[in-house]
């Protein structure tokens, strides 16, 4: 199918159509931005990714078109990882680090950020350790485990005068944005119900989501996250109250401190509540709704890796795919090197607030009680 000149120059320009359609940007402005951002191409954020896994190599991979952050170092345990990753990405081995040596990074100067992939209860370790070598921490969600640690790692990372965003992809996502630009435009109306539904049914049981010390919780952790997080943009307010419910069909391979289903309630200043569900029993779960006195947007899949399908009570969201992580990692890169500011905050402090979250929707689930977030 022919591409509509609109997109072409869209995708030439490197602007999503939400970019565009902004009320703070015209066509000049848009093309400034664009044209600014090209001649600091030259400039990129070099990056060492930290905790070569599953997720670390596809962040990796979808920064090879990046235009303005770059893979330049690793830190890893494996040996024989590095080795791979020398040759697969082309990292110079002074770039390279085991987690005993890597404090030495704070003498080196090609390195400016640390993306922290490794397992959720390590990412408090892992980020202070980086922000204590003098560089700029990215770090996968969720921050921490408990919204103490988050509040620890934004103070430290604050008083090492380095930057902490969270690896929030979806808070760069154009279909996602626009659905945001809508509800912020009044285009839903009042906005009173959102529903988040996160879920998948998790395989070998021997793997480090499943077990408490490494992953300090269980499908809350790892996707109801998503729900918390996408009930708070969407939305657009910080909610003040949840109430929550488990139910654990297998209390073999979800033991203590590991929750297989939990569904939880959020309730918002403007009125607006949220019913989410989160779950590693059930397949086929990635669903966000939202729902206003004027309109809806549904968007399923709403948070995996794309495309993402969105429609509203005007129809389809037709904008291009993109690879999250690459927009991302460039967004992020013009974040910490330019002070930008993205439409949705992705700093520590918004990994801290969905912590705190978290532990109420965890000691809603041992009280049964409303628990008050305000
Ligand atoms: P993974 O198991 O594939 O990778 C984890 C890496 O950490 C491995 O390379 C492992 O060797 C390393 N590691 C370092 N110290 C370790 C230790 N003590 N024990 C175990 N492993 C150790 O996991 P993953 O799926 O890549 O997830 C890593 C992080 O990324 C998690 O926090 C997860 O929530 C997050 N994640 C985010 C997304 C997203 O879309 N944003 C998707 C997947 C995972």
């Amino acid at each position: 199918m022919p591409m509509k000149p609109r997109r072409i120059f869209l995708q030439k320009a490197g602007l999503s159509a939400f970019a565009l359609s902004l009320p703070v940007f015209n066509s000049v402005s848009a093309m400034t931005a664009f044209s600014n951002s090209a001649g600091r191409e030259d400039k990129p954020l070099r990056v060492a990714i930290m905790g070569l896994g599953s997720y670390g190599t596809r962040v990796a991979d979808a920064m090879q078109t990046c235009k303005r952050a770059k893979l330049v170092g690793v830190i890893s345990g494996t040996p024989s990882k590095i080795e791979t990753w020398k040759t697969k990405y082309g990292i110079p081995a002074k770039n390279c680090y085991n987690y005993q040596n890597y404090s030495q990074i704070k003498n080196n100067p090609d390195i400016d950020a640390v993306y922290v992939t490794t397992p959720n209860a390590l990412h408090k370790e892992n980020v202070i350790g980086v922000a204590n070598a003098g560089k700029h921490a990215i770090c996968e969600k969720p921050l921490s485990i408990n919204a103490a640690d988050a509040e620890e790692m934004v103070k430290v990372c604050k008083a090492a005068n380095v930057q902490l965003l969270v690896g929030y992809r979806m808070h760069f996502e154009p279909k996602t944005l626009e659905v945001i630009r809508m509800r912020a435009a009044g285009e839903f109306g009042k906005v009173l119900f959102f529903q988040g539904l996160s879920g998948f049914i998790i395989g070998d049981p021997t793997q480090w989501r499943l077990n408490p010390v490494l992953s300090g919780g269980g499908a809350m952790m790892d996707i109801g996250v998503y729900s918390i997080n996408g009930a708070r943009y969407m939305i657009g307010e910080e909610p003040i109250w949840v109430t929550a419910q488990e139910v654990k069909t297998d209390p073999i391979k979800f033991k203590e401190g590991i929750d297989e289903t939990i569904t939880f309630q959020m309730g918002f200043p403007g009125g607006a509540v949220a019913s989410c569900l989160s779950t590693y029993a059930l397949n086929n779960l990635d669903k966000f709704y939202l729902d206003g006195t004027k309109g809806f947007a549904e968007m399923q899949p709403s948070t995996g890796y794309g495309p993402i399908k969105a429609k509203t009570h005007k129809g389809e969201i037709d904008i291009p795919h993109v690879t999250h992580q690459t927009v991302q990692m460039d967004e992020m890169a013009a974040i910490i090197l330019d002070g930008k500011k993205p439409i949705v905050p992705v700093d520590g402090i918004e990994g801290w607030k969905d912590m705190k979250i978290v532990d109420a929707i965890f000691e809603a689930v041992k009280t049964g009680k409303k628990v008050m977030l305000t």
